[in-house]
């Protein structure tokens, strides 16, 4: 049977995916999702050229030699607070009193920051520093100028694209649908969360792992819980799978004589494009389409192989349906501080663990990479692939890892706190 690289599994499995519908959310529940649109500018912010601070507008030709020991003085002829519109021109030798983001008068193309001044009294003031001519004021349009694009389709978002949203008054944002995940284990060893505890059982790992995963992208998967190892109950459950846009079956793919998801899946008339792919751990890996326009990913049993598949192949398709541009994990250059010998033949995803200090990265093996070693990935920090055609890798080498979590910065001979 064929084995597909990691490259072209990704590949095909992207050929197959498209982005979902758009809809309409309230603006607090679009945090994390991705526009749909382009959102243009319905106002100038600020609508009129508005104080940067607390002070005194000023003409710049007045105050251009004002020192603090020869303070030039200023007539004041008004005050203007935010909100408040000037009341009159600024004319030669005057100043008005301002507060930050309100309307420049028109007349004066400077404004004094209030720690640079005094004054005694309502109606004088001594400029006693200059600032450059221009200084302290926002221009009309500064931040959003009226009928512009002002955020792109494909854009996340993120509190401050949420910020903006608010400004130019989208109540609802239209952004690109969630992907409706269902999320199935299948064997006669498990045993679910809710289940009594047997321990000549296999407690359900991966539903709770994928589960997990898929919440990190902000998507809440359905669980379809547990079918066990009979064609009957499988198709019942692989049918239902098909009601969802992905469904998420992990287990039985091997070719075991319990495995009975292939033949199911067969029978169900979903077509597959792959069946196996050649990375480590794996490799008992499926993909295929449903004409319902379900895609199911048949994925291994072992937790860990799960876990990883999800990342390489579902995470990438989800992202792609929600709409996102970045579908894949940031990578960062690590030093590696050990050797690592490898078999060739499969692309090896080895679970690390980083440090970061003043040098960069540097990643460390978690230690036994058994597919069925859980610890690998609950401490991992970061997944190495190791391509096929490399059968070694040295301490010192400079490698990619894609970061699975965001790390804090260590630096090496830190002040304990
Ligand atoms: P399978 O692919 O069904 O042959 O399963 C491979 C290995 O993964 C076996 O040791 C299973 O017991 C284990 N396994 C399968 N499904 C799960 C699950 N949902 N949670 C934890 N382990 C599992
Ligand atoms: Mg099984």
């Amino acid at each position: 049977m064929q084995y597909f690289s990691v490259a072209d599994a990704q590949a095909c499995i992207l050929q197959h995916t498209q982005r979902c519908r758009h809809e309409r959310v309230a603006l607090h529940d679009s945090l994390g999702r991705v526009l749909a649109e382009d959102v243009f500018a319905n106002r100038n912010h600020p609508p009129y050229d508005v104080s940067a601070m607390d002070g005194y507008a000023v003409r710049y030709a007045d105050i251009a030699h004002a020192t603090a020991e020869e303070p030039v003085s200023l007539g004041v002829v008004d005050d203007i607070r935010a909100g408040a519109m000037p009341k009159c021109r600024v004319l030669a030798g005057k100043a008005a009193r301002i507060m930050t983001g309100a309307a420049t008068p028109e007349g004066v193309d400077t404004v004094i920051r209030v720690e640079d001044t005094e004054a005694d009294d309502e109606h004088q003031v001594w400029i006693r520093a200059i600032a450059p001519q221009g200084a302290n004021i926002r221009p009309l349009g500064e931040n959003l100028r009226k009928d512009t694009m002002t955020l792109a389709k494909g854009t996340t978002i993120t509190p401050g694209v949420l910020a903006i949203l608010a400004m130019v008054k989208q109540s609802t944002v239209t952004v690109y649908a969630q992907p409706r995940v269902a999320i199935l284990a299948t064997g006669d060893e498990l045993e679910a969360l809710d289940e009594a505890m047997d321990e000549e059982k296999i407690p359900d790992a991966n539903s709770h792992a994928l589960y997990a995963q898929c919440k990190a992208l902000g998507i809440e998967a359905t669980m379809l819980g547990i079918a066990r190892d009979n064609p009957i109950e499988l198709r019942a459950k692989l049918a239902e799978g098909m009601g969802y846009d992905v469904l998420l079956a992990s287990g039985g793919v091997s070719v075991g004589v319990h495995d009975f998801v292939r033949p199911t899946l067969a029978d169900l008339g979903i077509g597959m494009h792959f069946w196996r792919v050649a990375m480590r751990p794996g490799h008992p890996l499926a993909f295929g389409s449903h004409e319902s326009g379900a895609r199911i990913f048949a994925l291994p049993g072992n937790p860990v192989a799960s876990m990883v598949c999800f990342e390489q192949f579902v995470a990438p398709a989800l992202r792609t349906m929600m709409g996102h541009q970045q579908i894949h994990r940031r990578t960062v250059a690590a030093r590696l501080t050990h050797d690592i010998k490898d078999r060739a033949g499969r692309t090896h995803f080895v679970r690390v663990t980083l440090r970061q200090n003043e040098h960069g990265y540097s990643a460390t093996s978690t230690g036994a990479q058994g597919s069925g070693v859980l610890m690998s990935m609950a401490v991992a920090q970061g997944l190495l692939p190791i391509p096929a055609d490399a059968t070694v890798m040295h301490a010192g080498d400079v490698v990619n890892v894609q970061l699975l979590q965001e790390m804090e910065y260590q630096a090496d001979a830190g002040v304990e706190c």
